[in-house]
């Protein structure tokens, strides 16, 4: 284990008992994969879009899940659920829709039966969007739907890969943070407190003649005016763009790939929209809608990931010192479509109960490796 560089973190405005609070919370916590001690004894973060997501969204939730790791003992999201479940149908269709006997019914039915099986998606039988797609047989169709809209025939896509994941190799580097505190040049590689790289898996990559980049998928509850309209600007899919760019010729290669795909440009992401609630005509259930990124939009996007990096670091080194982080009050009751998991503590009367609340109900689990899932 590398000794920690605490003179330059002091240089840097941090005291040495914060920074070995910071090292002796990252070794209560063993199973933070995000967060890492460089052999010059300096920090490296490896985030991807759910974690930095997170702590714009809250720094209270954001430490509860992905530093303590708490999660409910019982209870599940619905739509975290369904995405997940349609995304690996998705990839495993992709990947084996140009196979010759592929059996597009056998997708649709009993693979499909398994994974719902496997993920419990049962437990959501209450759920108003459970209902209105119609439970498995429902999901089934509109598997099929999807199958008949996308078919081999149809699409005019090449895939290029699928289940890309990116992050733990440093294959995408957002930057590095430096000491601003001494007066030195910002490029001096011993001012360097943080470096930072982008983390995530792309699910599937195409190549659709003119550009090369991910086909992402957003199941809705229905469509209500334009989709992208959201998207265009969620770091989400500009980090993939971003991603795709850098990690592009090496992928290339790992491929066995010819060359001349790098002369594409990689600007674009194509989003296909799926609407759960069933329509009149079944092609009508889907859209699918490019967003395109300049290269200053993603430039932009680099430096704003670099500030909640930075946001990031300085949060989790107060809350290694105090236990405590700032709330974000407004998302406490519209979390991806219901309410925040922590909701039941944090409208507790007293830290006393907030506590209590957590040993009772709550359980702590390995933090979640969206690259492994
Ligand atoms: S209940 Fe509200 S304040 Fe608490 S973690 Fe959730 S979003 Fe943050």
């Amino acid at each position: 284990m590398p000794d920690l560089n605490i003179p330059l973190y002091v240089d840097a405005g941090f005291s040495a008992f914060e920074m070995r609070a910071l090292e002796s919370l990252l070794a209560s916590n063993p199973s933070i994969h995000w967060i890492k001690l460089t052999d010059e004894g300096t920090y490296e973060l490896i985030l991807d879009n759910s974690i930095m997501s997170c702590f714009r969204t809250c720094p209270s939730l954001f430490m509860m899940t992905w530093v303590e790791g708490f999660a409910p003992k019982i209870g599940k999201s619905w739509i975290l659920d369904f995405g997940t479940i349609f995304h690996k149908l998705v990839e495993i269709y992709y990947k084996e829709f140009r196979t010759p006997g592929f059996d597009r019914i056998k997708w649709a039915t009993e693979i499909a039966k398994e994974e719902w099986i496997a993920a419990n998606m049962k437990f959501h039988r209450d759920h108003k969007e459970y209902n209105t797609i119609g439970g498995l047989p429902g999901f089934a169709s509109l598997l099929l739907e999807y199958a008949s809209r996308f078919s081999a025939d149809n699409e005019r896509i090449r895939v290029i890969g699928t289940e890309i994941a990116f992050g733990r190799n440093r294959e995408v580097p957002l930057g590095s943070v430096y000491n601003m505190v001494r007066d030195a040049p910002r490029s001096d590689f011993a001012n360097v407190y943080l470096r930072v790289f982008l983390a995530g898996r792309i699910d599937v990559l195409i190549d659709d003649r003119t550009s090369i980049g991910p086909l992402d998928h957003k199941t809705k509850g229905s469509f209500r005016g334009d989709p992208s309209k959201f998207y265009e600007i969620d770091e989400g899919p500009t980090g993939y763009i971003y991603a795709v760019n850098q990690i592009l010729p090496k992928l290339l290669k790992e491929l066995n790939l010819e060359e001349s795909l790098l002369e594409r440009s990689c600007n674009k992401i194509l989003m296909n929209y799926i609407s759960k609630t069933p329509t009149q005509d079944p092609a009508e259930r889907f859209k699918r809608l490019p967003i395109f990124k300049t290269s200053d939009q993603l430039e932009s996007y680099r430096r704003r990931m670099l500030l909640t990096a930075e946001d990031l670091f300085r949060a989790l080194i107060r809350y290694a010192v105090s236990k405590e982080a700032s709330r974000s009050t407004n998302n406490c009751t519209g979390l991806y479509g219901s309410d925040c998991p922590f909701l039941a503590v944090h409208r507790q009367v007293s830290k006393e109960n907030e506590l209590m609340m957590l040993s009772a109900n709550y359980e702590k689990r390995p933090i979640w490796n969206t690259e492994e899932a």
